[in-house]
């Protein structure tokens, strides 16, 4: 067993302290559990919505390490059946027509950034590239993606950023609509804001930005790098709001714990990034697709999905109880919180102490369960929550 400050001064002392990280140190790990340096947690986190089925899920481990002793990696200039197969099941799953497979989520984004470009390029010409995008939206940390984010405090240092960005108001259809000028050529928006603090788009919002764009033909793209793969309790969060988009990123969850991201398009889109246009070495590589077809199949599988559902339901029902929650929101097991008078930094960092992994967005708790979390371990999650809510408002009163 390793020895945790062994673990973290080596970290810190070799890895670029790009990151403020939690005092826990991961060994080893099964569904919704964890553990290492010689502590155990429930994990509420998912690796930020990444494990979807949980670490190191036997179907999962089976499909990567027979993949692995098969074939590792043969590059985009031939043709690997896996990357077929992930495809097709990715198209069948969500009703688009093609998939560009990539390696992260702003990879994935700037994917969907170039097929708008070059769609309208090809069909207006020069003069129509700008993307429409929404204040406190996250959606990677390329330059190009830091252009696209509309959060204030990730515009420094790195000028200058990419050109031809316009911000608009969430849930504000007017607001969009000023934005949405003859330069336009697509709008991107997360079905519930992730990073942001999980808010949701309202639907009466979506449905007018789904047909304004259509009148305006500029793409409606959605960014479901953490919203995507069931997280909501549908396959993309954005089919809550029976809308069509043109495209969809995607990542996080999808390769179930390999890194992996893609571009959904629909019909008649397929042929717009055409052979030179986009490329990336590891795209789409043998092993990731094997992780992903494995993660794909069993989202879709009948049932899957109402079960998510249905623990989001049992999960929300049992932190209504807990002491000075506010608003839960989000949806399906992407859920977001503040609890009266706690910072939820501080709330985060005791849980952890306390065996709990759980995430903070902007001044809310987040929590990404893994889609596969039992309800015992919900149980056991939310009474670490329970008893280190307890302990901090104790604190409180006593200080
Ligand atoms: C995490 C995230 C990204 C960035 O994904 P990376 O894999 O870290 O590049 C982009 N958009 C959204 C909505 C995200 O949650």
């Amino acid at each position: 067993m390793a020895d945790f400050k062994t673990v973290k001064d080596r970290v810190n002392k070799y890895v670029i302290n790009s990151y403020s990280r939690f005092d826990v140190g991961l060994e080893s790990g099964k569904g919704a559990q964890a553990q290492g340096c010689g502590k155990s947690y429930i994990d509420f986190g998912s690796g930020i919505g990444v494990n979807a089925l949980g670490y190191c899920d036997d179907g999962w481990v089976k499909a990567v390490s027979e993949q692995a002793a098969k074939l590792s990696h043969c590059s985009n200039l031939y043709y690997a059946p896996v990357q077929g197969e992930l495809a097709e099941l990715l198209c069948n799953a969500s009703g688009f027509a093609s998939a560009f497979f990539c390696n992260s989520g702003a990879e994935a984004n700037e994917g969907a950034i170039k097929l708008a470009r070059k769609y309208s390029f090809d069909k207006y010409g020069k003069g129509r590239a700008t993307v429409v995008t929404l204040k406190n939206s996250f959606h990677g940390r390329t330059v190009t993606t830091l252009a696209a984010t509309g959060q204030e405090v990730f515009h420094n240092y790195f000028f200058p950023f990419t050109e031809g960005f316009k911000l608009a108001e969430a849930n504000n259809f007017e607001s969009i609509k000023a934005a949405c000028t003859d330069d336009v050529c697509a709008v991107l928006l997360e079905s519930v804001q992730g990073e942001g603090g999980v808010l949701p788009l309202e639907q009466d919002f979506v449905t007018k930005v789904a047909e304004l764009c259509r009148e305006k033909d500029m793409l409606l793209m959605f960014d479901e790098v953490q919203t995507g793969i069931g997280r909501t309790g549908k396959f993309f969060g954005y089919e809550h709001f029976g809308v069509k988009a043109d495209v969809v990123s995607c990542a996080k969850a999808l390769g179930g714990g390999l890194p992996m991201g893609a571009v959904l398009c629909r019909e008649g889109l397929q042929n717009v990034l055409n052979a030179g246009t986009h490329a990336t070495t590891f795209g789409g590589n043998p092993i990731v697709c094997a992780g992903a077809v494995e993660v794909v199949k069993r989202v879709s599988q009948n049932g899957f999905l109402d079960n998510v559902n249905e623990k989001a339901r049992y999960i929300r029902a049992h932190l209504s109880k807990i002491d000075g929650i506010g608003e839960i929101r989000g949806m399906g097991l992407m859920i977001g919180f503040e609890i009266e008078g706690l910072e939820a930094k501080k709330v985060a960092a005791l849980a952890v102490e306390n065996g709990l992994l759980i995430l903070t967005a902007k001044t809310a708790l987040r929590m990404l369960p893994p889609l596969t979390i039992t309800k015992d371990e919900i149980d056991r999650g939310l009474a670490i929550l329970n008893k280190t809510v307890k302990e901090l408002k104790g604190k409180g009163v006593n200080a």
